[in-house]
């Protein structure tokens, strides 16, 4: 029985002529009690739907936690002339869909992998502005 049926059986009983009064007092506790049961009922759905959503976004999370150290273990520190270090495929004959060279700012904050392109006298993210100078 919904809230809402229970809650409108309760108030017809409550509001009968007084000849009924005197029987329908115990439906009328029942018709309330079950009312609150449905009351109860209704939050502990709703909780239950809260639970499932953060069930599901952290599922997602675990999902992409593990797909970014499947990714990021296919990559290593590389030490540019300068100093500067950036993340290089270690195979990259193996992976020709993955970059190259990626920002190893973004993947250590972000869990992110943004390409570096050329600028200026070294390389560039995009994603963060972060520069690495080669020479
Ligand atoms: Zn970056």
């Amino acid at each position: 029985m919904s809230l809402e049926k229970a809650t409108l059986g309760a108030k017809r009983l409550a509001d009968s002529p007084d000849g009924y009064k005197a029987s329908n007092q115990t439906v009328v506790e029942k018709m309330l009690i079950l009312s609150s049961l449905a009351a109860q009922l209704q939050d502990a759905r709703t909780h239950q739907l809260q639970l499932l959503k953060q069930l599901t976004e952290l599922e997602e999370a675990a999902i992409r936690d593990q797909e970014f150290e499947r990714k990021r273990a296919l990559y290593r520190r590389h030490t540019l002339a300068n100093g500067f270090t950036v993340l290089r495929l270690a195979k990259p004959q193996e992976n020709p869909e993955l970059f190259l060279s990626v920002c190893p700012h973004c993947a250590e904050s972000r869990h992110e992998f943004h390409p570096l392109h050329p600028f200026g006298s070294g390389l560039a993210c995009s994603a963060c502005d972060a520069t690495f100078v080669t020479a």
